[in-house]
C-alpha cells in the first residue's frame, strides 16, 4: 500500500506511531489508562484507510459502547475527510444482531426476531416457575435468570451444561428443566436474550462453515477496544472471525485467504466484569492464542496530572499477579487530590456541589464534571443537594426510560407488529388499554393454540373458532386486525406505526381522559417515544422498524452521556469506563461500598473493586475528588462508615483533607429544616454554603474530625435505658451493638419508631 499520509502520525508518540504503522497478522496494545489506545485504534483505522489497504466494508472495529462507536466513525472520517459507510464500528452486540439478522432464515428465525432485555428475561423464567410450581427454595427468577445467563456467556447450551452438572442434585436438575423451557420459548417467540446475540452466532458461525467463511473473507481487518473486558463467547467469535478462509468452504474463491488481521487493545488493570464473565486470560494469553502476535506497550499518559496518575499507580500497585507498569506524563503535577470526610451522604453531597460551584466559577463547564459511584442507590442524596443548588445534571443509566410501563406497553405494540410470534409482548397489550379481555379469555386462546401448535397471534385471528362472547371476540378480532395491518407493512416509518397504533388502539384516548394527573405525564412519555422515532428516521432514513427496534433494545447506559447539553454527569464507576473529564469526584470511598459488601468473599472481588476505583481516578484530567461520609443511610437505616482501605493506599502527600470548622457547621445544622426525616439532623449543613469564606483547617487524620462537633464516647448506655433525641424526642434503648467509635445504640421512639443510632455523634442524652 501507499505509505500512511503524516497527518495520521502527527501528534502520536514513537511506540503509538509503530502501533498504527504495524502489519501483520495479529497486534497486542497493552498499556495503562490514559495512554492513547482507543486513539490508535482510531488511527490504525483511518491509516488503513486512507493508503487504500482495506475498504471500509473489510473493517470491523468492536467498541465498549455504541457511543464510543459514534465517535470513532466520526474521527475517522474527519482524519480522512471522507464518509466510511460500510465500515462496521460497533460494540460486541451491535454486530452480532447485523449477523444474526441477515442469516435469520438460514437457521431457522425469522429476520424479524426480538431481543429480550433483562425485565422480559425475568418476567419469563417467573411465569415458568410459577407453570411449572417449582417454586423450590433458592430458585428465584433473578437467579435463574443469571445463572442462565452465565452458562450462555460461557458458550454453554442446554446439552452441554447438562453434560457438566450433577443432576442428582435437585436445584440443579430443576434449574435446568427451566433453562430448557426457556430455551423453547424464546424459540417459539423467535426472540433472543442478550447473550444469544453473541453465543448464538458463534454457533451459526460454527455450523455453517460457508456462511462463516463469507464472513472472514469480508473483514480483513478486526480491531477491539477494551479487550480485557471480553468473555468466553465474545473471545470465540474473535477465534471464528479470524480463522483462514478456504476454497473449501468458498469454492469461487481464487485461492485460501489467511485469517484476518487482528489488532486488540486492552489494560488487565482495568477489568470490570468478570462478575459478568469477563476474563482477564484472553489479554493475557493473547500472544500464545494469536501466533506471530507482536506486543506494543504504551506508557505515556496523555490525560490526568502526574498528582492523579501518582495516586492511580500506588493505588494499583497493591493488586499482585500483574504485569508492572509505571504511567507517566509530562503535564506537571497539577493540583493536589482533594479528599472530604463529611458526616452524612448529604453532607458529602453538599461538599460536591459546592465544589462543583466553586471549578465552574473558574470558569469549567458543567459537561467537564462527572460524579462517580459505587451503588445507584448512593444518587438520591446527591441529586436533592444539586437541585437545590441548581446545579444542572443527568444521571447516567439512571433515567431508565425504557422501563417506564407506558413505554413498555408502546414498544410492545411495536415488537407485536415487527414480530407477530413474540407472545410476552402480545400479552402484554391484549388488554391495554382495557378491551374486555380477561384472564380467561387469555387462557383460552392459549389454549387454543397450545393445541393447535399456533402462536397466541394466530389463535386471536381464528377467534371464531373459539367459544367467546360476541363482544370480547369483536375486540380481539378488532386489535388482531390491526396488528396485521402494520405488520404487512415492515418497511414503514417506525414513528408512524407508533402514532396510529397509540390513537387507533385508545391508548393515548385513555390517558388523555384520565383524571390521574400521572396519566399526563405518561403520555408525554409516549409523546417523547415518537419524537424518539423521529430523530432515528432522520439519521437513518430507510430505517425500518426492526432497525430502529434493533437499535433501542442494545442502548447502554454510557450512550445517554450528552457532552453538548451543560449538564454534569452522575454514573457509576462501571459505566465510567472509557471516559474522560477535567473534573472528577469519587463519593463513598469506604469500606462496604468501596470496596463493596458483595465483593468481599469473591474470589478476586476486592482486586477487582481495586481496578474499578483504579478506572474512576483515571478518568480525571485535572481535578480528582475523593470523598466519603462518617454515616451512611441506607435501606432505611443510618449506619456508621468506615473509610475504604483504598485510601490509605495513596502516598498521604497527595491528597488535601478539607475539614470545615466546627463552628460553622453547628450554626449551619441549627438553621437547618428537617428535609430528610431519617436522617439524624447534625449530619445537615444546608447553611454551609460559602466554601471559599472557609478558612482550610490543618490536615488531620479523616476518623478523628467528628470528635468536633460532638463525643458520647463516654456515655454508658445500656438496653433498657430512656434517652431524648434532639429531633425524634424520647424513647428506649432496645440493644447495643459495636463498640468504641463504632457503638451503635438501636432505639425504639416514642413518636419515631425504631432507629439506628451511632452513639458517638448523635444528639443524645440520658434522662
Ligand atoms: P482508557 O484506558 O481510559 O480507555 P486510552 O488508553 O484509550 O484510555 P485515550 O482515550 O485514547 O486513552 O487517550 C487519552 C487522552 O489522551 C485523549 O484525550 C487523547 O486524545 C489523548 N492523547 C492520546 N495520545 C496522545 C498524543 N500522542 N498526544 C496528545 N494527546 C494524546
Ligand atoms: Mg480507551
Amino acid at each position: 500500500g501507499e505509505a500512511i499520509p503524516e497527518e495520521l502520525l502527527e501528534g502520536l508518540n514513537p511506540p503509538q506511531r509503530e502501533a498504527v504503522e504495524h502489519r501483520g497478522p495479529a497486534l497486542l496494545i497493552v498499556a495503562g489508562a490514559g495512554s492513547g489506545k482507543t486513539r490508535v485504534l482510531t488511527h490504525r483505522v483511518a491509516g488503513l484507510l486512507a493508503t487504500r489497504e482495506a475498504w471500509p466494508s473489510q473493517i470491523l472495529a468492536i467498541t465498549f459502547t455504541n457511543k464510543a462507536a459514534a465517535e470513532m466513525r466520526e474521527r475517522v472520517e474527519r482524519l480522512i475527510g471522507e464518509e466510511s459507510r460500510g465500515m462496521w464500528i460497533s460494540t460486541f452486540h451491535s454486530a452480532c444482531v447485523r449477523i444474526l439478522r441477515r442469516e435469520a432464515e438460514e437457521f431457522g428465525f425469522k429476520q424479524s426476531f426480538t431481543i429480550y432485555d433483562s425485565g422480559d428475561v425475568r418476567a419469563l423464567v417467573k411465569r415458568l416457575i410459577k407453570e411449572r410450581g417449582a417454586d423450590i427454595q433458592g430458585l428465584t427468577p433473578g437467579g435463574v435468570a443469571a445463572r442462565i445467563s452465565k452458562a450462555k456467556n460461557e458458550l454453554h447450551d442446554v446439552d452441554s451444561w447438562a453434560r457438566t452438572a450433577n443432576l442428582e442434585n435437585p436445584l440443579d436438575a430443576a434449574f435446568l428443566e427451566l433453562w430448557r423451557a426457556y430455551d423453547v420459548e424464546l424459540r417459539r417467540a423467535n426472540a433472543f436474550d442478550f447473550d444469544d446475540l453473541i453465543s448464538q452466532t458463534v454457533f451459526l458461525l460454527r455450523a455453517f462453515p460457508h456462511v462463516a467463511a463469507q464472513y472472514r473473507k469480508r473483514f480483513r481487518h478486526i480491531l477491539v477496544d477494551e479487550y480485557q473486558d471480553t468473555n468466553a463467547a465474545q473471545y470465540a467469535l474473535i477465534r471464528e472471525l479470524t480463522q483462514p478462509v478456504t476454497r473449501a468452504d468458498l469454492p469461487d474463491l481464487r485461492a485460501d485467504l489467511p485469517g484476518a488481521s487482528l489488532t486488540v487493545v486492552g489494560d488487565s488493570d482495568q477489568s470490570i466484569y468478570a462478575f459478568r464473565g469477563a476474563d482477564i486470560r484472553n489479554i493475557t494469553d493473547f500472544e500464545r492464542d494469536f501466533a506471530g502476535a507482536r506486543v506494543i506497550m504504551l506508557e505515556q499518559n496523555y490525560r490526568s496530572t502526574q498528582n492523579i496518575l501518582s495516586a492511580a499507580n500506588a493505588v494499583i500497585g497493591n493488586n499482585f499477579d500483574r504485569r508492572e507498569k509505571r504511567l507517566w506524563t509530562d503535564s506537571g503535577d497539577g493540583e493536589k487530590i482533594v479528599g472530604f470526610t463529611g458526616y452524612s451522604g448529604h453532607d458529602e453531597a453538599q461538599f460536591v456541589a459546592d465544589e462543583i460551584v466553586e471549578l465552574t466559577s473558574g470558569g469549567m463547564a458543567y459537561s467537564d464534571i462527572a460524579v462517580f459511584y459505587r451503588t445507584n442507590a448512593q444518587t438520591r442524596a446527591l441529586e436533592e443537594v444539586l437541585i437545590r443548588t441548581a446545579i444542572p445534571y443527568r444521571v447516567i443509566g439512571g433515567t431508565k426510560f425504557y422501563e417506564r410501563a407506558e413505554i413498555k406497553d408502546a414498544m410492545a405494540y411495536l415488537i407485536t407488529v415487527a414480530n407477530p410470534a413474540d407472545s410476552l409482548s402480545l400479552r402484554r397489550i391484549m388488554n391495554v388499554p382495557k378491551r374486555g379481555i380477561g384472564p380467561a379469555t387469555e387462557a383460552a386462546l392459549q389454549a387454543f393454540a397450545d393445541e393447535r401448535q399456533i402462536t397466541l397471534r394466530d389463535a386471536m385471528r381464528r377467534v371464531d373458532e373459539i367459544a367467546l362472547g360476541p363482544k370480547v371476540a369483536a375486540a380481539i378480532k378488532d386489535l388482531a386486525a390491526l396488528l396485521d395491518e402494520w405488520s404487512d407493512r415492515p418497511e414503514a416509518d417506525p414513528g408512524e406505526v407508533l402514532r396510529e397504533l397509540m390513537s387507533r388502539s385508545g391508548y393515548t384516548d385513555q390517558l388523555r381522559r384520565s383524571p390521574d394527573p400521572q396519566d399526563a405525564a405518561r403520555l408525554e412519555n409516549v409523546e417523547e417515544l415518537i419524537a424518539v422515532t423521529r430523530e432515528f428516521r432522520r439519521q437513518n432514513p430507510t430505517g425500518n422498524l426492526v432497525d430502529f427496534l434493533t437499535e433501542t433494545a442494545l442502548v447502554a447506559a454510557a450512550d445517554e452521556l450528552d457532552d453538548s447539553g451543560g449538564q454534569v454527569s452522575l454514573m457509576t464507576l462501571h459505566t465510567a469506563k472509557g471516559l474522560e473529564f477535567d473534573a472528577v469526584f469519587i463519593t463513598g470511598v469506604e469500606e462496604d461500598l468501596l470496596p463493596h459488601r458483595i465483593s468481599a468473599n469473591e474470589p478476586g472481588g476486592p482486586a477487582e473493586e481495586r481496578r474499578l476505583f483504579y478506572v474512576g481516578i483515571t478518568r480525571a484530567r485535572q481535578r480528582l475528588h475523593l470523598s466519603l461520609a462518617m454515616t451512611r443511610a441506607q435501606f432505611g437505616e443510618v449506619n456508621p462508615a468506615v473509610p475504604s482501605r483504598f485510601l490509605e493506599e495513596i502516598p498521604a502527600d497527595l491528597i488535601d483533607w478539607r475539614t470545615a470548622p466546627v463552628t460553622v457547621r453547628q450554626a449551619s445544622s441549627q438553621r437547618a429544616v428537617g428535609r430528610w426525616r431519617d436522617e439524624p439532623r447534625e449530619s445537615f449543613v444546608t447553611g454551609y454554603r460559602e466554601p471559599k469564606a472557609l478558612p482550610k483547617g490543618p490536615k488531620r487524620e479523616f476518623a478523628n474530625t467528628i470528635t468536633e462537633v460532638r463525643d458520647n464516647s463516654g456515655m454508658e448506655l445500656a438496653p433498657g435505658d430512656r434517652i431524648r433525641h434532639k429531633d425524634f424526642g424520647e424513647g428506649r434503648v432496645q440493644a447495643i451493638t459495636g463498640a468504641d467509635k463504632k457503638r451503635v445504640a438501636e432505639v425504639l421512639f416514642d413518636a419515631a419508631g425504631r432507629k439506628r443510632l451511632l452513639v458517638k455523634i448523635a444528639p443524645i442524652e440520658k434522662i
